[in-house]
């Protein structure tokens, strides 16, 4: 028989956990019409996994629907700001390319300038980089930072941008705000799971004897998924034939060289490293596959690729890129880490635990008839997390490199159908085809391809309508437009220092 769903319980307490408390508290706890509660239980013992540094623009909305003070944030979490990634030796060693955030430009005829860039490239190799078009990239080769000011036919409408935050500080943020609009917060060690007749969650018992009741859970656990696996055994499609890195070590530096508005990933023999720049330290780490590399070596390319004073000893971190066939089982949704990972290359797992908590809200279920919009919700999470898979592949398998063992395999790796087929409309017909949801856009796509120097043979009908002349001035006069608009812009430092006092 079906019940209202008035009581909210969420096992985990990291960024998960706390991003679900928070936008539930904020949405449910407004007014106490609902009847709604929300417990969050949480191991202090077990702790958080405390990395996840990087963003991608869906934060904004985060702290937008929050209402949170962006300075407050930035403040609390030793933000800096995100423009994109500057990827280092992925093509091949000693090659660079950018992945913006924003637009590339304005679209002109309803059609993408980017798709402009491509006609000009295909006719002459000899083509300035695609990045003289973009605003974030340009800004963070300049190391440069500025707002998006909308509707003002400036190239700052074309700006977009995300976070770099302290991911402990980042958690007790949200955790605070949680605990301010109402959530309960249980500090204790579930050790039992009990469920009724149909297989629905009804309790959890924690270590000490104590009981926790709900109608709904959230399971925020980590890489353990307590309720999603070990108690409703919803299975774990493994992707580790496609992105074969498993394992991280994370090493914080003293900062060292300007504060940069970007992320930087190096490719390294059987992984790559990452640099993240706090306010107060960077965030480095060596990502890499434990089949194509041992631990000591790992640890041997971290001493020789991490520069810079370290502040902790080196922490290594293991996982398994994949996703759960159905995140929303019974009353059981799970978030973040028990939901599935891929590795942190595009910053994407934040993402995906706000995109999720953004979608439960739109097949939010008033009682445990939810059996239709479960299913619509599931097929439309498992839809975007492999739309995002298949954009990480896609920095591996059209790589050049053929100089390990490593990158050996990952270039000549099946690849899913879905990537295949984006990849030959590509290169036959200079199309990059995407739904509306995507979370990446044709213009993150063309970033990576032509960063990657694939480009196709034959450029679009549609733009090859119009002269070549007319795309010449056209890229000519924004890249004239977006240099004099970095020109303009502040330092990222100082315009860190204006907004945080
Ligand atoms: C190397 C690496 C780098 C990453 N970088 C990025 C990045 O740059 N950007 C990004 O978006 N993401 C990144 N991620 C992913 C990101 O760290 C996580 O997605 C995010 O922190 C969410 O974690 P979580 O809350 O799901 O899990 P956790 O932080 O592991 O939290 C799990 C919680 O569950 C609790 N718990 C577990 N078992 C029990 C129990 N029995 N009883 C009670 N409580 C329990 C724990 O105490 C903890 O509070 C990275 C991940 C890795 C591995």
């Amino acid at each position: 028989m079906s019940k209202d769903i008035k009581e909210f319980v969420i096992v985990g307490g990291g960024s998960a956990g706390w991003i679900a408390g928070a936008c539930l508290a904020r949405l449910l706890l407004k007014t106490t019409r609902g009847g709604y509660k929300i417990t969050l239980v949480e191991s202090p013992e077990i702790g958080i996994i405390g990395v996840g540094e990087a963003t991608v623009p869906s934060m904004q909305d985060l702290i937008s629907f929050l209402n949170i003070d962006e300075a407050d944030f930035v403040r609390a979490t030793n933000a800096t700001y995100k423009l994109g990634i500057c990827f280092k030796d992925w093509n091949k060693i000693g090659g660079e390319y950018w992945h913006p955030f924003g637009e590339l430009g304005p679209m002109i005829e309803n059609q993408p300038l980017h798709q402009h860039w491509l006609q000009q490239k295909i006719i002459n190799p000899q083509t300035p980089d695609l990045h003289n078009i973009s605003i974030c990239s340009m800004a963070a080769r300049a190391n440069k930072f500025q707002k998006p000011v909308k509707n003002t036919q400036s190239v700052y409408e074309w700006l977009s941008y995300a976070y770099h935050f302290d991911a402990v500080k980042g958690a007790e943020y949200l955790r605070d705000y949680g605990k301010a609009k109402g959530v309960t917060h249980i500090e204790g060690r579930v050790t039992d799971v009990k469920t009724d007749n149909d297989g629905m969650i009804e309790k959890l018992k924690l270590q000490d004897g104590r009981e926790i009741t709900g109608d709904f859970f959230i399971d925020c656990s980590g890489f353990v998924g307590l309720l999603i696996e070990k108690t409703l055994k919803s299975e774990f499609d493994d992707w580790t034939h496609y992105l074969p890195v498993d394992r991280a070590i994370a090493l914080p530096t003293k900062p060292n060289g300007p504060l940069t508005p970007y992320t930087t990933s190096w490719a390294r023999e059987a992984g790559w490293t990452w640099r993240i720049p706090l306010q107060n330290r960077v965030g480095n780490g060596y990502v890499y596959s434990s089949k194509f590399a041992s631990d000591d070596e790992a640890m041997a390319t971290v001493d020789k690729c991490i520069a810079g004073e370290r502040i902790a000893e080196p922490r290594t971190i293991k996982f398994k890129a994949g996703r759960r066939r159905e995140p929303w089982v019974k009353n059981c949704l799970s978030l973040g880490l028990a939901s599935g990972f891929l590795e942190p290359l595009e910053s994407t797992a934040i993402h995906l635990v706000i995109a999720n908590i953004f979608r439960f809200f739109d097949h939010f279920p008033k009682s445990t008839n939810f059996e239709v919009l479960r299913k619509a919700f599931n097929q439309r999470g498992i839809r975007e997390i492999e739309e995002i898979r298949d954009f990480i592949i896609l920095h591996y398998c059209v790589s050049e490199r053929k100089d390990t063992d490593f990158w050996r395999y990952v270039t000549t790796m099946d690849i899913p159908d879905t990537l295949g087929e984006k990849l030959d409309i590509y290169k036959g017909q200079a199309k990059i085809l995407a739904d509306y949801y995507d979370l990446f856009r044709p213009m993150s796509w063309i970033s990576v391809l032509a960063g990657m120097e694939v480009i196709p043979k034959n450029s679009n009908p549609i733009i090859n309508i119009v002269p070549p002349e007319f795309s010449i001035n056209i890229l000519r006069d924004v890249s004239a437009a977006i240099a004099d608009g970095v020109a303009k812009a502040p330092s990222h430092e100082s315009f860190l220092k204006q907004l945080t006092g």
